[in-house]
């Protein structure tokens, strides 16, 4: 099964209220997530902004290079995750530590 991808986004609409027409916003995301309607658009960029943090897999495992993969920064990555380091990358100092 492939992991969902999170793509919250926030979604407006005009609602009555009892002081006259609103614009309501509300994110929305493929997870499934319920989130909270709000009449400020901020709450709910916030709630988005949330939302991607609390999704986001370990540092080692995000997307290296979203534009190439293309994948979101907070995506979990299986190419990069999978990802040796590359040649002449690795721990310089455990290489110096072992002469022949
Ligand atoms: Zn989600
Ligand atoms: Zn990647």
């Amino acid at each position: 099964m492939p992991p969902i991808r999170h793509r919250p986004r926030v979604h407006r609409w005009r609602e009555d209220t009892s002081q006259g027409e609103a614009w309501c916003y509300q994110v929305r995301c493929e997870c499934g997530t319920e989130f909270g309607e709000y009449y400020a658009e901020r709450l709910a960029e916030t709630e988005r902004a949330e939302h991607r943090m609390a999704v986001a897999p370990p540092r080692e495992q995000r997307c290296r290079d979203p534009k190439r993969h293309r994948m979101q920064s907070w995506d979990r990555c299986c190419v990069c995750a999978d990802q040796l380091p590359l040649p002449g990358m690795e721990d310089p100092a455990a290489l110096a530590g072992n002469p022949r």
